[in-house]
């Protein structure tokens, strides 16, 4: 597929670190959206990152996209960031033992993110959900818990689930290894659906402990909730008992300083956090109601542990990067880099004819090869991922690091200029007005 396009970086020592890699570990990465299985081809193996850049093996540039999935919203090797993590490295990598900067960084999540009282810090977000959706249920004395189609909480067990044969029937396992019994535990539901979210609960509420939500998905490309949609999450939550969980390892310090639920005014019970929490490095965490998190032990009575929870490193390059987005605020930049590149990308694909949407909040957006408005995951799925994979080799080639696959963010950096903006726009232009005279 390289080959019909007229820009081609040399990507051989990628092609052979892969090679390698696959002889070492399963598809030879250890998380499976890094190996570009949904665009097909080879990984790029990276050696460093500065700012809006990566540089790959083989020497080449890039302008990124992907941030880490996330985290790197103040751009690779911020200076804040780099300091306090050489500050903290030489007093020692972890002790298993209370610091201050752990509660220095709850103090910052809790002063940051309105609903969280208490909070806990894990190694990941997916710890987080993990330990949010037990914490529920170890609250309520219930089992059930309700997520939704197309979003994405990390790889607990329960959560990787599948929509049964027909609305709010059991889940399915969605991955072998996951077994019958966990799945059955879940109900998973279409987003924005507030039908089938106010008969669940009139069917079964008072055996739900939980829902598990994104407040604004990144995990099926970017996803808004509707405003009818929050209002029933909480309400039907409230009158039945059960607790909200908002899944904001993504959207935390993301689309705002006090994530989605500032944006969208949603008071949930928990939530949970990962990503830009850790600055870089493996934290995640969940937080909410105070009555609700001192039923985790030593509190209460709910386990949730972790060797290297709150570790000195991670704590440090945490508070570094909510430090910069607490005193120098980058979400005003941020919204106008983004809307300077969605205005851009919508105007290339308009005038090469290419059947699209974009969807956007804040630094967050996605690019769908699909007519139509995307707002659940039976439309997500209808997106062209043929097109998709063009666009994204066309723009890695020209040197834009997008998101490997239709079904991820995009993610803009305080570290990304005008500049790179531009350069982006004008390399999809090409990109797309390619993709426009073949498909016309
Ligand atoms: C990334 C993500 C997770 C999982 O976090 P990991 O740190 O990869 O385990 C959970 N929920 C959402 C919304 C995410 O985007």
């Amino acid at each position: 597929m390289d080959s019909t396009h007229a820009a081609e970086l040399t990507l051989e020592r990628s092609q052979a670190a892969f090679q390698n890699a696959q002889k070492l570990m399963p598809g030879g990465v250890n998380s499976p959206a890094r190996a570009f299985g949904a665009v097909g081809g080879s990984p790029v193996f990276f050696q460093s990152g500065e700012g809006a850049y990566l540089y790959d093996l083989d020497g080449n540039r890039y302008t990124d996209y992907i941030g880490s999935w996330g985290p790197m919203i103040l751009g690779h090797g911020h200076p804040a960031v780099v300091a306090a993590l050489e500050q903290a490295i030489s007093r020692g990598t972890s002790f298993g033992a209370p610091t201050e900067a752990e509660s220095e960084l709850a103090e910052r999540i809790i002063e940051a993110v309105a609903s969280v009282e208490k909070v806990r810090l894990v190694n990941s977000g997916t710890e987080a959900t993990m330990s949010a959706i037990r914490l529920a249920r170890g609250f309520t004395g219930r089992d059930t818990i309700i997520k939704f189609a197309g979003n994405y909480h990390g790889h607990v067990d329960s959560l990787l689930v599948a929509a049964g044969s027909s609305a709010a029937t059991l889940g399915v396992p969605s991955s072998p290894g996951v077994t019958a019994g966990t799945a059955q535990d879940t109900l998973v539901l279409e987003y924005n659906d507030v039908a089938s979210l106010e008969q669940t609960f009139a069917e079964q509420g008072d055996t739900i402990a939980g829902v598990i939500f994104e407040p604004i998905v990144g995990n099926m490309g970017v996803v808004r909730p509707s405003e009818e949609f929050c209002t029933a999450l909480r309400s039907l939550t409230r009158r039945h008992g059960s607790l909200l969980i908002c899944d904001e390892v993504m959207t935390g310090f993301r689309v705002a300083f006090g994530g989605a639920q500032q944006l969208l005014g949603l008071q949930p019970d928990l939530t949970t956090l990962g990503k830009i929490v850790g600055g870089g490095l493996p934290v995640g965490a969940y937080g909410g109601r105070a009555d609700v998190m001192d039923q985790v032990l030593p509190a209460g009575k709910v386990f949730q542990a972790g060797t290297l929870s709150g570790n000195p490193l991670a704590t440090a390059a945490g508070c570094a990067t909510l430090e910069v987005l607490k005193s120098d605020p980058p979400y005003e930049r941020l919204e106008r880099l983004a809307a300077r590149l969605e205005s851009g990308l919508h105007k290339a694909a308009e005038s090469a004819g290419v059947s699209h949407t974009l969807a956007r909040v804040g630094s967050m957006m996605t690019l769908f090869f699909h007519a139509e408005p995307v707002t659940n995951w039976p439309l997500a799925s209808q997106c062209d991922t043929k097109a998709f994979a063009r666009y994204f080799w066309g723009l890695l080639h020209r040197g834009v690091y997008m998101p490997c696959s239709q079904y991820e963010a995009l993610f803009v950096s305080a570290a990304h200029s005008e500049q790179d903006i531009d350069n982006t726009i004008a390399a999809a232009a090409e990109v797309l007005s390619e993709e426009g005279s073949s498909a016309g």
